[in-house]
């Protein structure tokens, strides 16, 4: 019987050939060229003044709103509907998350829910381009800029991912991607933090490397952290880099190949691009309607038997149970936190969340892998 990971990252040679460089080199730790030549390429790709690794996406948010100077008391508006990192990375710098549902075709946040959670306390909003498909980004830029607050996009699943024809991670005041080995472009583990802002893009590189003072090494004036990634790990994030076109196009090509296949099943839910997005499929994310005539859970169990490995979509991360445990909070504003967690129910992503799966979506993918995704699909549907 075939096997189909849900995702199986590419390595091309090139990535292997410098991975190898690196480990000649002697540099194995977080100096060497490779780390100046990944920021270098990821900055000039993304057309950002700035480009900084970091030792995840999760480090590249808490260092992007750490930079912003967010902290206990502030409160970040971020979707429901998200992987929890988003709301972790707002926690740990003292701060509280501050939720919104999503909007039910993209998943990403609501916009126009937007504005009525914003309070004097709200310092920031951070979309997420959930899947590969970016958020409503101008009415979240516009209510930004009205209401004085700062953008931090998580772009950790929308690598060369666009809205109205900009890229996804250049918009926002200070934004963050991932480099799991799940993401689009990957570095085992790691992340990057991208902004035009001369002063935030000094302070993330400060923070990331324990705030030494600048006029004095071990000499620190405020709090850092080490989230430095290493050589070794930007030398494959560079590798990859050089074939991020062509892991863009294998996407497109998964997308249509789903979609020939599939948009006749009754019942299954495809993705939906809005004419404004160019989405890069970060995961072919679908839903199990009613009319399918089998919960998402019994569908998942049925590719399961067939050999094909699929995941559940996100849950509401204001429902999870460490983040109702944070009342009252033991960083920052449990007075903010309360208030955040009022602020359900979240109709669409409770909704999702018990619907929604992610078919087999690796840059790996072969066409016998899909062909066979498709057939055991049909045969499911129709069996
Ligand atoms: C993967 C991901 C993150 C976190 O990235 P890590 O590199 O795993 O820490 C944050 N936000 C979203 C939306 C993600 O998908």
């Amino acid at each position: 019987m075939i096997s189909v990971p849900v995702n199986e990252p590419v390595i091309p040679a090139e990535a292997r050939q410098y991975v190898l460089e690196a480990l000649e080199s002697g540099w194995v730790s977080s100096a060497g060229k490779f780390i100046q030549e990944f920021e270098e390429a990821f900055a000039r790709y993304l057309g950002v003044k700035h480009a900084i690794t970091a030792t995840s996406g999760t480090a590249a948010l808490h260092l992007s709103l750490s930079a912003l100077g967010i902290g206990p008391g502030d409160e970040v508006i971020v979707p429901d509907f998200t992987m929890i990192a988003s709301a972790y990375a707002v926690l740990y710098t003292g701060a509280s998350p501050v939720f919104v549902d999503c909007d039910p075709e993209t998943f990403t946040l609501d916009v126009s829910q937007l504005e009525a959670k914003i309070t004097p306390l709200t310092k920031a909003i951070m979309p997420v381009h959930i899947y590969g498909h970016a958020a409503d980004m101008d009415p979240i830029l516009a209510l930004a800029r009205e209401r004085k607050l700062s953008v931090v996009e998580d772009a950790a699943e929308a690598h060369g991912a666009e809205y109205k024809g900009r890229l996804c991670g250049t918009m926002g005041t200070v934004n963050a991607f991932s480099f799991y080995g799940n993401k689009i472009i990957t570095t085992g583990e790691g992340g990057m933090v991208t902004t035009d802002d001369d002063a935030i893009a000094e302070r993330v590189r400060s923070l990331k490397d324990l705030a030494h003072s600048p006029a004095k090494r071990f000499v620190h004036e405020s709090i850092g952290f080490n989230y430095r990634m290493t050589n070794l790990q930007a030398a494959l994030g560079l590798g990859q880099m050089k074939h991020i076109g062509e892991f863009l196009r294998k996407k497109q090509w998964m997308a249509q190949r789903y979609f020939d296949g599939l948009q006749d099943i009754a019942g299954l839910r495809l993705p939906v691009t809005k004419s404004w997005a160019k989405n890069v499929y970060w995961m072919y994310a679908v839903l199990v309607e009613d009319s399918f005539g089998m919960t998402r859970d019994a569908f998942r169990a049925e590719l399961k038997t067939r050999g094909i490995d699929t995941r559940d979509f996100f849950t509401s991360c204001a429902a999870q149970p460490a983040i109702r445990a944070l009342t009252p909070a033991p960083f920052g504003s449990a007075q903010g936190l309360r208030q955040s967690l009022r602020q359900g129910p979240f109709p669409v992503t409770e909704d999702i969340a018990e619907r929604g799966l992610y078919l087999p979506s690796g840059l790996a993918l072969t066409e016998e892998q899909i062909a066979a995704v498709i057939a055991a699909v049909h045969s499911i549907a129709h069996g």
